[in-house]
């Protein structure tokens, strides 16, 4: 078990956005959670690395509850995992490299000649390797995406949170991402977990499915079985639903 969240509530004054949650996500997992917008996916997964912290429950990485922890603390968590921003959260005044290159200059002793060949391996990983010296303004959202995706695991990571990585994207972009996403898993042996509303991606990458309504999960099941769930509010939103 690499992520454990146990009876988990997260309020903002008195509106309860999170209520009861418990999840546990393995080794080498991919997660997948969906619900409709509101539903908390967002909150859930920055409680899951400390960037919102629960009003109740334990949030367990390994084995650290870092609810408990303070921000030093947090830091030192954080470098074994990545987080891919729903809205890329790139540097705007810095080129692609210097995004990529930005959280190894602030959190390794390594020499710039070695954070230049990470940056460089990563870039090419995602498949910009050419593109270094743009600047965030000169690419396509799904570009964007995998500058973000190259930063997220210029640290090799063991757990890679992405918040809907393919919205916006065309197919074909989408498409490429999720490709990304699998490399992950099966080359670097990351655990995931992947909020999305597309629920191709959510067949394609995920081992299970979770859904959350009104800040409930109300389903948790292997990546095809919830096809079949008998839920009426999971069959409304994995067919009737792109949100
Ligand atoms: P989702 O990602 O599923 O769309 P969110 O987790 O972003 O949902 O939000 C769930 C609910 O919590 C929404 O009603 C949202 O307005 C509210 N919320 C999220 N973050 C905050 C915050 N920092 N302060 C107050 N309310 C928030
Ligand atoms: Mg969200």
């Amino acid at each position: 078990m690499l992520i454990k969240l146990i009876d988990v509530n997260k309020s903002f004054k008195d509106y309860k956005v999170l209520k009861n949650i418990n999840l546990s996500i393995n080794k080498g997992e991919t997660l997948a959670i969906i619900g409709a917008s509101g539903s908390g996916k967002s909150t859930l997964l920055k409680l899951m690395i400390g960037l919102e912290r629960p009003s109740s429950g334990q949030v367990w990485i390994k084995n650290e509850d870092i609810a408990k922890l303070n921000e030093e603390e947090l830091d030192k968590v954080r470098l074994n995992m990545g987080m891919v921003f729903q809205y890329s959260a790139l540097f705007d005044s810095m080129t692609v490299a210097d995004n990529v290159a930005f959280g190894l200059r602030e959190h390794s002793s390594l020499t710039e000649a070695e954070i230049g060949h990470i940056v460089e391996e990563k870039l090419n990983t995602v498949g910009l390797k050419d593109f270094a010296n743009y600047m965030p303004n000169e690419l396509s959202g799904g570009m964007k995406k995998r500058v973000s995706l190259a930063r997220a695991i210029a640290f090799e990571p063991e757990i890679i949170l992405y918040d809907e990585p393919t919205s916006g994207l065309d197919p074909v972009m989408a498409g490429k991402i999720d490709k990304l996403i699998k490399y992950t898993q099966e080359k670097m042996h990351v655990t995931s977990v992947v909020v999305t509303h597309d629920m191709d991606s959510a067949y394609y990458i995920a081992d299970r499915i979770a859904m959350i309504y009104e800040g409930e999960i109300i389903a948790l099941e292997d990546a095809h079985a919830i096809k079949t769930s008998s839920d009426k509010r999971v069959q409304e939103f994995i067919n009737g639903g792109r949100i």
